[in-house]
């Protein structure tokens, strides 16, 4: 129900927030608002190794809608970092891997089915097949280029610092700015600032500060925030670090590009746990003249890639061409089946033909 003191309260937001663009085409939103209205079941999917954006969206989502009353449900691929772990919500999300069977009939049973923070089916892994099987309807919010032709709705907006923006934009452009509480703003500020860099590249938005600025209203301690996902360092984590840095980053000056690599062995002598590497391909950017860095990390059975760039060089393309990959201009990523040495031969062909120098 909303009261009068509600539309009052969304009407002085709506006014305040004139600074913020109705990005999302009206009939997008109207089209979300009649599947919300109408369905009974709803499930939320997001990408494999679940990163900030993608679990700050998912839960954002999902608070909102268990507020209006609905049953949902938040799936995800398989496992993500303990530091994630504290989110609101975070306890309540599935992971495919663990129930396949009951994963896989909650998604074909669902009336509706909300994809987040991907582009394509494969994005989902293991999950794809059940992704596809789902009869309800499908509705894709996210902010990555080249939407697949696979939801029913379709609301892309790639210039988005994040998914966990737009979650915040639709359900303020549903009128239900009120209904955003102290949780739901935790979830969507945890996604803004973990695809963002903390707010150090894809943020130049003045409206991205608008709504930071709205989330702090509504009580979230953004500095706190920012300790929970970034200061929670195992000893052995930092150490893996240093080693990175100190044995296994090498930089090509010619190219103005950088390399690390970490295998099976390595990993495993530094204790390894999902999410230690996270943030490390960006840490060669710090280097004054390396503006394109391609981190190589040893899986089960494939390397993980992850890449960075800045200003115009494509790191997608690169991840495309080469690793069966993709992702946003600066930053990007792929998984590549073949040894290590070959991912390695292969970055280093790719430095001659892409030369990121050309691009400055
Ligand atoms: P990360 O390096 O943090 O894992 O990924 C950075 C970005 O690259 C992600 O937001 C996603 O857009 C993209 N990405 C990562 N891995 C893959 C992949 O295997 N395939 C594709 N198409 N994109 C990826
Ligand atoms: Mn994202």
């Amino acid at each position: 129900m909303i009261n009068a003191l509600q539309v009052y309260k969304n009407y002085t937001f709506a006014k305040k927030t004139d600074m913020i663009t109705k990005i999302i085409h009206e009939e997008k939103i109207q089209k979300v608002q009649r599947y919300i209205d109408k369905g009974n079941s709803f499930v939320i999917v997001s990408h494999v190794s679940p990163d900030g954006d993608s679990l700050g969206s998912s839960l954002g989502l999902y608070h909102f809608l268990v507020a209006l009353g609905n049953n949902v449900s938040v799936i995800v691929p398989n496992d993500f970092p303990t530091f994630y772990k504290w989110m609101p919500g975070a306890k309540e999300i599935i992971i495919y891997e663990k129930y396949p069977e009951f994963t896989a009939k909650l998604i074909r049973e669902a009336d509706v089915v909300f994809c987040l923070d991907f582009n394509e089916p494969k994005r989902v892994g293991d999950m794809e097949q059940a992704l596809l099987a789902a009869e309800g309807r499908k509705v894709m919010i996210d902010h990555h280029l080249n939407p697949a032709d696979f939801c029913r709705v379709v609301i892309s907006y790639p210039e988005m610092s994040s998914t966990s923006e737009m979650i915040f934009r639709l359900i303020c452009r549903m009128g239900l700015f009120d209904m955003i509480d102290k949780e739901t703003a935790e979830c969507i500020y945890t996604g803004m600032m973990t695809d963002t860099g903390a707010f150090t590249y894809n943020s130049s938005s003045p409206e991205v500060y608008v709504i930071v600025s709205e989330l702090i209203k509504k009580g979230i301690d953004k500095d706190d925030i920012y300790r929970k996902i970034n200061h929670v360092y195992t000893e052995s984590r930092l150490r893996l670090m240093g080693y990175v840095l100190c044995e296994k980053m090498k930089i090509y000056p010619e190219y103005s590009s950088a390399l690390i690599t970490l295998t099976k062995s390595e990993l495993e002598r530094f204790n390894y746990e999902v999410g230690d590497t996270e943030g490390f391909v960006n840490l060669p950017l710090q280097i004054d003249d390396v503006s394109f860095v391609v981190f190589l990390r040893e899986d089960e059975d494939y390397v993980k890639v992850s890449l960075r760039s800045v200003g115009d060089f494509p790191s997608n393309q690169f991840a495309a061409e080469n690793y069966n990959g993709g992702g946003h201009k600066n930053a990007s990523g792929g998984e590549f089946y073949g040894s290590m040495e070959d991912a390695i031969r292969i970055f280093e062909e790719g430095l001659t033909s892409f030369n990121p120098n050309k691009w400055k």
